[in-house]
């Protein structure tokens, strides 16, 4: 009896082994190491998760607010899915059983800060450290045991500073960003998280999903994202921290990368221009990205964050890499008929203008961006809730289409 009581404190529970012969299911398990990979999340950095194609690892942030927390998480445990949690301090202060119960599910926790304040980037070191400090010492006082924490942090409206990712590296801790966000947090039908985390999902073929817990949208749309994970033969991975007695999952630095550099890599990026003139690039041997993909997201894409306010949106909504980066005119004059691909790419460029697009709202015009620290747990939630318009400060790598880009989420 106390050996199981143990047993249930001290590791993940998988005793409720999934008993859904037909769920997605998570087909695998990595331990990382923070200290080799401190930045992850190609929203942001230059690296990812060692994922394998189709390969997709579920986040959520903000909770736990059990009201919606749990029903993420019946619906995670009726697929048999284990996904990673980062923890508002405050939230965890507030409904520790909802902390504690994400560890007995299986899941793997990680924090958010204390107080979720949309200002890391421009806060003193000092007050930034103990957001990240209060927030570790929030969760692990729910959880009872530090070592139930995972070193993961995930910075608040992913507004990052290097003064902030230094400190959680030297601390140890993995800062993440994501790979594609779901625009959860804003405020948009269930059906478009839904739209937006498949479209996303697929252009980039594999990585992080950000999402939120706390949202009854993303309550709404999880059971169709898994089902159409599932049925598209996406498979779902788990995250660990390596520790003393959990060695890392062997990994090659290429496999850090989104797109490795490699021969097969450099002929998938020539097609990338052209290859919006064919309408399945499913066929193709390395498809990134096609162009249905890339008109859905356009909405959201990173590229409109960029744009002046007032700009007209049409300039900025190419979601292939702009003109500069075509092939040299050498390369082009060599090809046989550059001519005709071109012109139909402009066809379809043409199409996703009908799309509206709202302009971004300056980070400086948000509501509570002044207040987020001071107000009560429901003011927390109702920022979220709220979701302005916000640029996602931090350059793209280089190398990177914007696609992945989208506002920041909370
Ligand atoms: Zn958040």
């Amino acid at each position: 009896m106390l050996a199981g009581l143990a047993l249930l404190t001290t590791a993940p529970a998988y005793a409720d082994s999934c008993n859904n012969p037909d769920a997605l299911g998570t087909s695998r398990t990595i331990v990382v190491d923070p200290r080799e990979h401190p930045r992850i999340g190609t929203m942001q950095y230059a690296q990812t998760l060692p994922l394998r194609d189709k390969e997709v690892v579920l986040t959520f942030d903000d909770g736990p607010i059990p009201k919606y927390s749990n029903q993420i998480l019946d619906i995670l445990a009726a697929e048999c899915v284990k996904a990673t949690f980062f923890i508002v301090g405050r939230m965890a202060k507030e409904f520790p059983d909802g902390v504690r119960k994400l560890i007995r599910l299986g899941h793997t926790v990680g924090t958010h800060s204390e107080n979720h304040p949309l200002s890391m980037n421009r806060m003193p070191i000092e007050q930034a450290q103990k957001e990240i400090e209060d927030g570790i010492a929030n969760t692990t006082a729910a959880l009872g045991d530090p070592a139930l924490l995972s070193p993961f942090f995930r910075i608040p409206g992913l507004l990052r500073a290097s003064a902030v990712e230094d400190y959680l590296a030297s601390r140890g801790i993995q800062t993440w960003s994501a790979d594609f966000p779901a625009d959860d947090w804003r405020h948009v039908s269930s059906q478009t998280v839904h739209d937006l985390a498949i479209s996303r999902i697929k252009a980039k073929g594999k990585g992080i999903l950000l999402l939120h817990d706390i949202q009854p949208r993303t309550v709404a749309a999880l059971p169709g994202i898994l089902r159409d994970l599932k049925a598209g033969g996406y498979r779902i991975v788990h995250v660990e921290a390596a520790t003393a007695d959990k060695p890392k999952t062997p990994t090659q630095p290429q496999d850090w990368q989104m797109h490795p550099v490699s021969e097969t890599v450099a002929i998938t990026r020539w097609h990338k221009v052209p290859g919006f003139s064919f309408a399945h690039l499913d066929m193709l041997p390395a498809p990134e990205i096609t162009a249905s993909d890339q008109l859905l997201s356009l909405t959201e894409n990173f590229d409109r964050a960029r744009r002046p306010r007032g700009a007209a949106p049409m300039t900025a909504q190419a979601p292939w890499p702009p003109r500069a980066n075509m092939p040299a005119p050498t390369t082009v004059d060599a090809l046989p008929v550059p001519a005709p691909s071109l012109f139909e790419m402009a066809e379809r460029h043409m199409q996703p203008i009908k799309v509206l697009v709202r302009l971004p709202h300056h980070a400086a015009h948000e509501p509570g961006v002044q207040s987020a620290k001071n107000d009560g747990i429901a003011r927390l939630i109702s920022i979220d809730a709220s979701a302005p318009r916000r640029t996602i400060p931090g350059a793209i790598p280089p190398g990177l289409t914007p696609t992945a880009a989208a506002a920041a989420p909370r």
